[in-house]
This record gives structure tokens, sequence and C-alpha cells, in this order.
């Protein structure tokens, strides 16, 4: 099926800055963990190191990914303040965070809300059924867990990004059911933005060998997705797991408006590499897609950040031009 919306595609320039590879759980697909101790947690210095230079390229969205420490683990508080450190640090230096770091606490959420304009979380599948395969070894991933990570985040004013993993055991009944979990979440609270559909794509790292997802069947997935999700829900494919362009048009035909943060390297995918600006640019633009820049938080939340958060927003929207376009054609997004 044709989505007929308008032929703006967005992205968000990111860089993805990992506190630490560590992880309580073991999903059977995963290419980012180690284990607990062995992965050195990231520190300010190095940080500091890392984000001073983004500016000259055109970085505006820090995605704070982390591993998760156990919530019972005495290292537990060390791990939240590092990562609150962190996005502080970003702030300071005139970016906009973005935190994905697993299950938190309903405290520890409202925290990370002062200090990022949104935050994510997939709840990739919810059927039980996984928790005897793939999630079996992966506290984290109980489906009631993640459902009510999606409600704190409303009931928090959180501008939120959830989605799907396809192809990790899931029917294509299972996978309309979380969908519509997503939406009538989303219509309680108004704060899920995007909902990402991230095809699995084996990696070098993952202990099982799972076959991918069939990408050909994406635009058929999307298309369907965007008669079960609300209008005001954008859905993103990440385009480094759709690497055939005819294919990448296909999902944009089929009702997908956004490719999310393009970064140096994907950190949970490290096996396939982001396209750059350039080349998504060479691919869209023949077929009619205006590629923009977007912002980590979308203008119709503006209301729902703190004046600080709100200053860091409306200062990089209106020094980075591109942006200020962008950030106005997302509210006419929006508001169709
Ligand atoms: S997919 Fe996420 S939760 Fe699962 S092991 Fe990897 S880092 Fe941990």
């Amino acid at each position: 099926m044709l989505y007929l919306g308008s032929r703006t595609v967005t992205y968000s320039p990111a860089y993805t800055l990992v506190p630490t590879y560590e992880c309580f759980n073991r999903c059977s697909y995963c290419n980012f963990r180690d284990d607990p101790g062995t992965s050195p947690w990231m520190t300010l210095l190095q940080a500091e190191a890392v984000l001073k230079p983004l500016h000259s390229q055109g970085v505006c969205e820090i995605l704070i990914l982390s591993g998760e420490v156990h919530p019972q683990s005495s290292r537990r508080a060390g791990w939240f303040q590092r990562i609150y450190d962190l996005c502080e640090l970003a702030l300071d230096l005139g970016f906009l965070p973005h935190t994905n770091a697993g299950i938190l606490s309903y405290a520890e959420m409202a925290l990370l809300k002062k200090v990022n304009v949104s935050m994510g979380l997939m709840l990739e599948q919810l059927t039980p059924k996984l928790l005897d395969t793939v999630h079996k070894h992966a506290p984290s991933k109980l489906p009631e867990v993640r459902l009510q990570q999606l409600e704190w985040a409303g009931e928090l004013q959180i501008p939120f990004t959830t989605g799907l993993l396809l192809g990790i055991g899931e029917t294509q009944q299972d996978c309309w059911e979380s969908l519509e979990a997503i939406s009538q979440i989303h219509q309680r609270w108004g704060h899920i933005q995007e909902v990402i559909l991230q095809p699995h794509s084996p990696g070098s790292q993952q202990i099982s060998n799972a076959p991918a997802f069939d990408v050909y069947q994406l635009p058929e997935v999307i298309a369907s997705s965007r008669e079960i999700l609300p209008s005001d829900i954008t859905i993103q494919i990440p385009p480094n797991l759709v690497t055939d362009a005819s294919w990448l048009l296909a999902c944009l035909d089929a009702g997908a408006r956004d490719l999310g943060g393009i970064s140096p390297k994907d950190e949970v995918n490290p096996d396939y590499p982001h396209p750059d600006y350039q080349k998504l640019s060479e691919i869209l633009e023949p077929a009619g897609w205006e590629l923009v820049p977007r912002l980590p938080v979308y203008p119709k939340y503006d209301n729902w950040l703190s004046q600080e958060l709100q200053t860091v927003v409306r200062a990089i929207a209106q020094t980075v031009n591109p942006m200020v376009q962008c950030y106005q054609g997302h509210e006419r997004q929006t508001r169709r």
C-alpha cells in the first residue's frame, strides 16, 4: 500500500556515547554487551574529549546508550550517577541528550527527565514465548515491565521513542499486538514520538545464529503499522539495516518518515555502518524525498521540558539553520 504523506524524511545528526557495555542480561541476538565487571565505565574526561569536536560536525543529539547494571547491585547507584553526569555534561556542552539505558525505576526515570529532552526504550515484542527463547537469560525483557516503562514515561511527560525488534521469533499477530499496546499507551499519554521498526540483523558478536529478518517484508510491516499506530507517531527505520536502495524507498512509500540518529557507528548493530547524509540524499532526492535533520525532541513537547532544557533546545534550533526548517517542518507534520 502507498502511504500518501509529506515527502519529508527526517534524521537526527547524532553521536552515541556508551557509559558501559556491561549488561546483566544476555539476549541471544545481542551484539553490544560485555559481562558485568569487564567493561570499564566511560569517564567524564573521556566523554568531554569525544564531545567537544562534535559541534563542528553538526551533531545535535547525544544518544546515551548503556548496558544495564542489575537493580539490586551495589554498583547500580554509581552506574546511574555516571549516566546522569554524562547527560549533564552533554547539555553543558550545548548538545541535546536522549538516554536509553534499559529498565529504570520510577525515581531514576524522573531524575533523568531533568537532563534529557527525550528518552527511549524498545518494547521489542510483547509475546511471553520469547522468555523461553531469545530472552531466556534476560530478566529485563519481561513484557509487563517494559510496558510499565512506557506508562511511566507517559505519566512523567517524557517525550519517548520505542519500537519493535522484528524477526526474533514472533508471529505477525504478535507484532500487531505489540503495536496495539503502544497505541493504547500513547492514547493515554500522547508521549510517543517515534516507533522504530528494527529488522533483526545478525552480527559477529551474537551468541545465536538465528536468521535475519527478511527486509523485503519490511514495507508490508510498515504499511500495517501505519494503520495501527496513531497518525502523530512517526515510523522510524534504520537505513543501515535496509541496504537495498530501492527497498529503502519502498519503506518510505509504505509510511516510514524518519531514519533515526545517524551516527558514525551503530552501537547496537556494529557490523552495519550507517550511510552518511550524502549517500542517503543521493538515494532519496532523485525519488522526490527531502532529507532534513531534526532535533531529538519534537516541538509539540516543548512545554513538557524544564525552562533550562527549553533554553538549550531553542538555542540549538536557532543557531543551526537547517534545524529551524526541520523544527518547523515537523510542527506542520504533527499538526496534520
Ligand atoms: S540487547 Fe540490551 S538488554 Fe539485551 S543483552 Fe544486549 S545490551 Fe543487554
